[in-house]
């Protein structure tokens, strides 16, 4: 089963991707965990991507898709994957669909986590992440065992640089102009699925298994 997790920075899919990932028996690809892991680890890619990262706008599509590409192109990959942050652009999904033509293979949904921009600034401001092991936690509706430590591997948990208010902003206008679109390209492929992200984790997570199957 093929994947795709669509909504704005922060709408949770991350969060639900996990989830996905965890009970389909799946990988969970973030593009975004990918290039953090470049940055970190000061590569070629890493150096390219920061500069982008840093100011709230996208990676450019020919670095993002031959990295995405690389990654699904894996052994553990072969009986799907569910994708979380990409495709981010029109010429990204159009790159995606293509390559799997090759294969003889297509995309099996696109789940819209639908959240509104208001409820967005307030979820960003108390995301904390595990920039070690990838997990997600929020200071008031996921908070941790212990304050500022990973649950799951006991390293120090960060606010992420670009989930400064003034950064989100930013992306959240770069999402309406560029990722808003897929939207309508999967409504228009027949296999666009929509929750409200609005609720609770389990309740999103409830609406998603209610979409899959179980
Ligand atoms: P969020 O989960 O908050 O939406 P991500 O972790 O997915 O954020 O992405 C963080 C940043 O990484 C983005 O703001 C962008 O700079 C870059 N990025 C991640 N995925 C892509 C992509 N598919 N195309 C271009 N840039 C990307
Ligand atoms: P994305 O991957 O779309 O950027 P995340 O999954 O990282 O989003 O979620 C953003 C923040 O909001 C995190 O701190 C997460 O714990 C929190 N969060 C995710 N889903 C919900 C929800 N349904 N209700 C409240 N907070 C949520
Ligand atoms: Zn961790």
């Amino acid at each position: 089963m093929k994947i795709i997790m669509l909504g704005a920075p922060g709408a949770g899919k991350g969060t639900q991707a996990k989830r996905i990932a965890a009970k389909y028996g799946i990988p969970h690809i973030s593009t975004g965990d990918i290039l953090r892991a470049n940055v970190k680890g000061d590569t070629e890619l890493g150096k390219k991507a920061k500069t982008f990262m840093d100011q709230g706008l996208l990676v450019p599509d020919e670095l993002v898709i031959d990295m995405l590409m690389d990654r699904i192109g894996q052994d553990d990959c072969k009986n799907g994957y569910v994708l979380d942050g990409f495709p981010r652009t029109i010429p990204q999904a159009e790159s995606l669909d293509a390559a799997l033509a090759k294969a003889g293979e297509k995309m099996d949904m696109a789940i819209d986590v639908d959240v509104p921009d208001e409820n967005i600034i307030t979820r960003m401001g108390g995301r904390r992440a595990c920039v070690n092991c990838g997990a997600t936690y929020h200071v008031v509706f996921n908070p941790t065992k212990t304050e500022g430590i990973c649950d799951a591997c006991g390293e120090k948990l960060i606010l992420r640089d670009d989930d400064k208010p003034e950064t989100v902003q930013k992306r959240l206008n770069v999402y309406h102009e560029q990722t808003q679109p897929l939207i309508a390209y999967y409504s228009k492929a027949g296999i666009l699925k929509s929750v409200d992200g609005t609720m609770e984790m389990d309740r999103v997570f409830d609406a998603i298994v209610r979409i899959i199957g179980e």
